[in-house]
């Protein structure tokens, strides 16, 4: 019997391993340009540290974490709990009152495995840890948005405020009491959360609950005047930068040491696996965890969707890269000749090109190489007058003479029978 991995536990192979590290590669000069340091944490971690942290009634605390029930200690479900701890352990605020800190490595999550979601999975995480000027969070999010920009990874950025301590508790009862009038129409996990976290409804896949909520209140407009001026230099701040951003009313992440900013870069190539990276501020957290009262935001990027990403564009590239025939016309009365018929070969449905510049036939044919055609037709007006064109196999080199006399559409007949 074979031993094979656990199922959401993957091997990383040779030909696939190269896109992972171009993705570090990239990342860490990314995270370099924008000053920031590496630190490495344990994956084992005490238990109580994520319940504390990301919260004893989110879905990743009660029902996806690795942990040793006998031995009260937790594979790290994400980074920023870790990192918070060594931050405070190790008193880094002393050393420098801004710490800008990133850390790669693999997160385990009891989740159901499928394509961009697996049980053991990598995350780039990177955090600011003692800055309150929004303008850090429009840097952060920049920071994402340019190193996602150079992998060639298309995203959109949405964002959201969910407020502090002083604005949250109000809204938290004006969406209970809107929620009240519709509990019923609400599927199971709902019912549920609207009483411990009703923010999370908001959130919810389930499409009926999210038509229910398509109305609701938005957090935004209630949110208290420090926490409006700061979400309000937060889009200042990525107007100025550049950084194209959607507001996003419903989306309240799945953790709840968030404060004010929180957002995602979503992609529309990876199905329901949509978030590439998202990430938030976190006021309060740091205090709560036995440190010092300062204030933080960051963000983790995940390395399997954007290694599928580059998988697809990479495919796409190649899918791209071949073309059926490439008819390279030399001179004026071949070109004419060559027009329609290029035409007539792709209503047959080959992919076929030619060009237009009126180059020689050396150039045509790097032209012809580069786009990876599988065969070239080659008519120049001696071909024409003798009514012979010469098809090449780009593969074998082999050539053979084509009848051209009998016009276009018989000719593009023929070679659709020849590809
Ligand atoms: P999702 O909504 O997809 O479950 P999440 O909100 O749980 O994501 P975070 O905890 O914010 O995710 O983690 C940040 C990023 O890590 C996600 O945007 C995603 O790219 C990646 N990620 C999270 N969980 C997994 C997983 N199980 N497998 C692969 N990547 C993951
Ligand atoms: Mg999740």
């Amino acid at each position: 019997m074979k031993i094979t991995a656990l199922n959401g536990f993957k091997d990383i192979v040779p030909g696939e391993v190269e896109l992972w590290q171009r993705v570090e590669t990239a990342a860490r000069a990314i995270f370099s340009r924008f000053n920031f340091s590496e630190i490495r944490m344990p994956i084992l971690e005490k238990t109580e540290l994520f319940a504390r942290s990301i919260g004893e009634t989110t879905d990743i605390v009660e029902k996806e974490m690795y942990t040793f029930v006998d031995k009260q200690i937790t594979m790290r479900p994400e980074a920023t709990a870790s990192l918070l701890r060594a931050y405070i352990q190790h008193g880094l605020h002393v050393q420098k009152p801004i710490q800008r800190l990133f850390t790669i490595g693999p997160m385990f999550r009891h989740e159901r495995p499928q394509k961009g979601r697996l049980r053991q999975f990598h995350q780039m995480d990177v955090e600011v840890i003692g800055a309150q000027n929004p303008r850090v969070d429009a840097e952060l999010m920049a920071m994402g948005a340019l190193l996602l920009e150079e992998l060639g990874v298309t995203v959109s950025l949405e964002l959201n405020s969910l407020g502090c301590p002083a604005c949250r508790p109000g809204f938290r009862e004006t969406l209970l009491a809107f929620i009240e009038d519709r509990y019923e129409a609400l599927c199971d996990d709902c019912k549920r959360r609207s009483n411990t976290n009703p923010l999370r409804v908001l959130d919810c896949k389930n499409p009926s609950c999210r038509a229910q909520v398509e109305e609701a209140p938005s957090i935004q407009e209630h949110l208290c005047g420090e926490c409006s001026d700061h979400f309000a230099v937060v889009q200042e701040g990525l107007q100025q930068l550049g950084v194209n951003y959607t507001l996003n009313k419903f989306m309240v992440r799945g953790l709840d040491y968030y404060t004010r900013t929180t957002f995602e870069f979503i992609t529309g190539d990876l199905g329901a696996q949509a978030a590439v990276g998202a990430g938030g501020r976190y006021d309060g957290l740091i205090e709560q965890l036995g440190g010092p009262k300062v204030p933080g935001i960051g963000f983790a990027l995940g390395m399997e969707r954007l290694v599928l990403l580059l998988q697809q564009q990479e495919e796409m590239e190649s899918a791209q890269g071949e073309i059926d025939i490439f008819v390279a016309g030399l001179g004026e009365a071949a070109s004419e000749f060559v027009f329609p018929l290029v035409h007539a070969l792709r209503r047959k449905g080959l992919r076929a090109a030619m060009d237009h510049e009126g180059r020689s036939l050396k150039s045509q044919m790097k032209q012809a190489n580069k786009a990876g055609a599988k065969r070239v037709l080659i008519i120049g007006d001696n071909e024409l007058e003798q009514g012979q064109a010469v098809l090449r196999d780009m593969q074998t080199q082999e050539q053979e003479e084509i009848p051209i006399a009998s016009g276009v559409d018989k000719l593009a007949g023929s070679l659709f029978a020849a590809c």
